[in-house]
């Protein structure tokens, strides 16, 4: 399961924050929580395909969260998609999907199943699948909203290969029953059980989805031992007041839900336009709960790292990063041994934005290690921790 930030605002974009969305990758398919507009665009940007989305989960009916979910809807009917979209959101959803349609004088080539959710339900589970299934839970906003847990069912257990062979099973149909759950007796007579070839079901992955919501118990109901954790932290805790006023979370409420829910990696987004650099955020998350990381489009999480790397691959915010890194690299360069200690402004002075070059001419290429470094959610990097003061949001918040 890969988990791709798409826009991590709240209400209002900035030039570098796009409007709520969150994509979950899994076994080829995407499934989306909300759609802000851009979302589609984000989309493309992170590697994803428009064409793979299976599921759309409105959460609730703030402009910000649902604004992107025509113009996917147009893009899908001009990609000539004929399979099903299964839409969830709250009660209405339909009728404004449909009249939007209906007013465009479009006929979709593709049927569209919607799944309403209406005010005063405790639990509803929204999506179930042979493979995974979807729960919602109202949360607490100043409009009607709920979150999601989406959960993969437990995979069977590993079948010992050996011990089966030496029992005599080289058929493919007893390795199915066999894993299914069934024992067999062979031709010789003898019964195989189950429980002795198969090992114990693995658990499946989860994520929770929580945004736009004051600290509430159904959010750690929803979180309860999840691999990933996304959660709103609009405000930091000098701005709880607000918090409170406006229906939002601080970074210190999502830690708290992560905390109690026992969750395995917390993610804050839906940043409040205030922060251009949302930095202080992560320091008061990581204050009462760890692991906890920024949201950042794009760049995205995985719940097993070793399978799922390279698998979704960004197009264009690494090469933003990369260029940013470029420059703090010179900045970062240390002087060699003998020469001359002379002060270095921290903004750098002209001579540091200069590109290094080698003895040929060329700009010199950077290190694995170093890009690697850049990557302020990467806990394994080698990089010993500096402190400096952010000035960008594109500045390593590891090393606070
Ligand atoms: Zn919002």
């Amino acid at each position: 399961m890969i988990i791709v930030p798409l826009g991590v605002a709240s209400a209002t974009p900035t030039a570098v924050r796009h409007l709520p969305s969150v994509a979950l990758w899994r076994e080829g398919d995407v499934h989306l929580f909300d759609c802000g507009e851009n979302a589609q665009m984000r989309m493309l940007q992170a590697g994803l395909k428009r064409s793979k989305i299976e599921n759309i989960f409105i959460s609730h009916f703030d402009m910000d969260h649902y604004s992107g979910l025509l113009g996917l809807i147009s893009t899908l009917q001009l990609q000539r998609r004929d399979k099903t979209l299964t839409i969830v959101g709250p009660k209405g959803i339909k009728d404004y999907v449909e009249w939007n349609v209906k007013f465009a004088k479009i006929e979709l080539n593709f049927p569209i199943e919607f799944v309403e959710v209406e005010e005063g339900f405790e639990l509803q589970r929204v999506i179930d699948t042979d493979d995974y299934y979807v729960e919602a839970r109202p949360l607490n906003h100043t409009s009607f909203c709920m979150g999601f847990r989406f959960q993969e069912k437990d995979k069977p257990g590993k079948v010992d290969a050996d011990k089966a062979h030496t029992l005599g099973i080289t058929d493919d149909e007893q390795f199915k029953a066999l894993k299914a759950g069934e024992d067999l007796t062979l031709e010789s007579g003898t019964l195989v059980k189950s429980y002795d070839i198969v090992g114990h079901p693995r658990p499946g992955d989860s994520f929770a989805y929580i945004s736009d919501t004051k600290y509430c118990p159904n959010s750690v109901k929803l979180a309860m031992n999840t691999n990933i954790l996304y959660h709103e932290a609009t405000f930091s805790d000098s701005l709880a007041d607000k918090a409170a006023e406006t229906g939002h979370s601080t970074s210190s409420d999502a830690a708290r839900v992560a905390n109690e829910a026992q969750t395995k990696l917390l993610v804050i987004g839906h940043f409040s336009a205030r922060y251009t650099n949302p930095f202080v955020l992560l320091r008061e998350a990581r204050a009462k709960f760890f692991p906890a990381w920024l949201a950042t489009e794009l760049r995205p999480i995985y719940t097993n790292p070793s399978q799922e790397k390279g698998i979704v691959k960004p197009k264009i915010q690494i090469q933003e990063m990369d260029e940013k890194q470029g420059m703090k690299t010179q900045k970062r360069h240390k002087p060699e041994k003998g020469g001359s200690k002379k002060f270095r402004s921290r903004k750098g002075g002209p001579s540091d934005r200069r590109p290094r070059r080698d003895d040929s001419g060329e700009r010199r290429k950077r290190r694995p290690e170093q890009r690697q470094g850049n990557d302020y959610n990467n806990q394994g990097s080698s990089r010993p921790t500096k402190h400096i003061t952010p000035r960008t949001p594109f500045d390593n918040f590891d090393r606070f």
